[in-house]
């Protein structure tokens, strides 16, 4: 179980904006930021799990947890083999992986899960809004309908929110995610920062 990589999960609801902080966080030195649902539009979409994705993903459905984490494990090879991702060197940072309870399972024997980030947010207006912006930014169809985004509401509170539950209490940060990127990001790198200097040696300023 020692070899599993140092994960720090990036958890919320749907526009909680995970992926903006993970942005952020994946271009510091010593941080390596992988959002599962960017992986899946990253593949070629006449492929086979091109396609389940978008079938499922358009409905504002979870994709298979199988499909899923096998994506996953293949995604995370490659980036140890092409050094993208160093696990002796880079706390890895999910997001949006896992989605359930079973997933959380599946990677328990590849992740060794240090703190869980908390995105909260109880506007749900404010996450549709941004849910609505970003559709119009990056052509995302799933954020585009009502429908399906209050369908990815349901699904994140019937099967992403128990997710919480199945790590333990003193390893969860609620984080309030309301604020300019900037103010939230300060949050974050709180929780962070202890993480990273407790388990790594810490990386030079210019490190690469
Ligand atoms: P996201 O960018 O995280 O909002 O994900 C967009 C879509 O990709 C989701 O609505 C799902 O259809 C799919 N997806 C992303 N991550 C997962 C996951 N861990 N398990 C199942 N489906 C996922």
């Amino acid at each position: 179980m020692s070899d599993r990589y140092k994960t720090v999960l990036l958890f919320g609801a749907p526009g909680a904006g995970k992926g903006t902080q993970g942005k952020i966080l994946g271009k510091i030195p010593g941080f390596f930021h992988l959002a599962c649902g960017d992986v899946f539009r990253s593949l070629d979409m006449t492929s086979e799990l091109g396609k389940q994705f978008l079938n499922f993903s358009s409905r504002g459905e979870l994709v298979p947890d199988e499909l899923t984490i096998q994506m996953w494990r293949e995604n995370m090879h490659a980036q140890t083999v092409l050094s993208l991702f160093k696990p002796m060197q880079d706390l890895l940072i999910l997001d949006g992986i896992p989605r359930n309870v079973r997933q959380a399972e599946a990677l328990k024997a590849s992740i060794d899960v240090l703190k869980v980030i908390h995105l909260r947010c109880n506007d749900e207006g404010a996450m549709m809004m941004r849910m609505r912006r970003r559709a119009l930014k990056e052509n995302r169809m799933d954020d585009a309908d009502e429908r399906v985004i209050r369908h990815r509401f349901d699904v994140y509170h019937a099967e992403t929110h128990p997710v919480l539950s199945y790590y333990p209490e003193s390893i969860v940060a609620n984080i309030d995610a309301m604020g300019s990127p900037a103010q939230v990001f300060q949050r974050v790198l709180e929780v962070v920062v202890p993480v990273q200097e407790s388990h790594f040696n810490r990386p030079t300023s210019g490190s690469v």
